[in-house]
């Protein structure tokens, strides 16, 4: 399993996160404030960060923007209470990797933290690929918040967009099938998966995807393929 760090200043919320990983057979560690944290994490490597943004000493945001300084790719999951979209969006411009609003369900919690490891273990785009690739030429794609340029134009993805669209781009003239989709998603489970989901999001990234040079192909059986059109 994996090395967790848990920031969060609420006692019976540490420890209750705490005992709830460590069942799941993580390796977890605490911190109770945002200056503590930054100095344990300067001392230890760990696999994830589960991030409360409301803390003493050095507050979640700025031990986030810190974080991101030095560990450009470190899992990062913010828990908070504030459940306004501007903190989310602000969490996720920050560089968090998901977030989870409290109070939040145990299962979903363990849930999340698989799908946050996961996801990490995948290929990343490199920053300075992402235009060198010459088979996709009129697409590159944020790594770290839900963006992409098409033919050099900032288009703003949702997170399923983003999400789906990156495990497309990482199998280029692969095909995807909807089980790898599934597990992508996973982060999102908060959000009923109907079964015509798939077909929504490909279409509305087909038409993003507009003049870009790429399509995405419905291989039948199978599942979506990127390709040039
Ligand atoms: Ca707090």
């Amino acid at each position: 399993m994996a090395h967790l760090l848990i920031v969060e200043d609420d006692d019976l919320l540490r420890d209750g996160l705490t005992d709830l990983l460590r069942q799941d057979g993580h390796t977890v560690d605490n911190c109770a404030d945002g200056l503590v944290a930054q100095t344990w994490l300067s001392e230890h490597a760990v696999d994830a960060v589960l991030l409360d943004l409301g803390l003493p000493k050095l507050d979640g945001m700025s031990l986030l923007t810190w974080i991101r300084q030095r560990f450009e790719s470190l899992p990062v999951m913010i828990l908070t209470a504030r459940d306004s979209v501007d903190d989310r969006v602000e969490g996720l411009v920050a560089g968090a990797d998901d977030y989870l609003t409290k109070p939040f369900d145990n299962a979903e919690l363990t849930a999340r933290v698989q799908a946050l490891l996961r996801r990490a273990r995948l290929p990343a785009v490199q920053a300075d690929k992402r235009s060198t690739t010459d088979a996709a030429p009129g697409l590159e794609i944020d790594p770290t918040i839900p963006r992409a340029w098409i033919n050099g134009q900032a288009t703003d993805l949702t997170q399923r967009e983003w999400e789906l669209l990156r495990l497309l781009y990482q199998r280029l003239n692969q095909v995807v099938s909807r089980d790898d989709v599934a597990a992508a998603w996973q982060s999102e489970s908060a959000e009923p998966t109907a079964s015509n989901a798939l077909e929504v999001y490909i279409h509305r990234l087909r038409r993003k995807l507009n003049g870009s040079g790429l399509n995405i192909r419905n291989v039948r059986g199978l599942g979506y393929m990127l390709e040039p059109a």
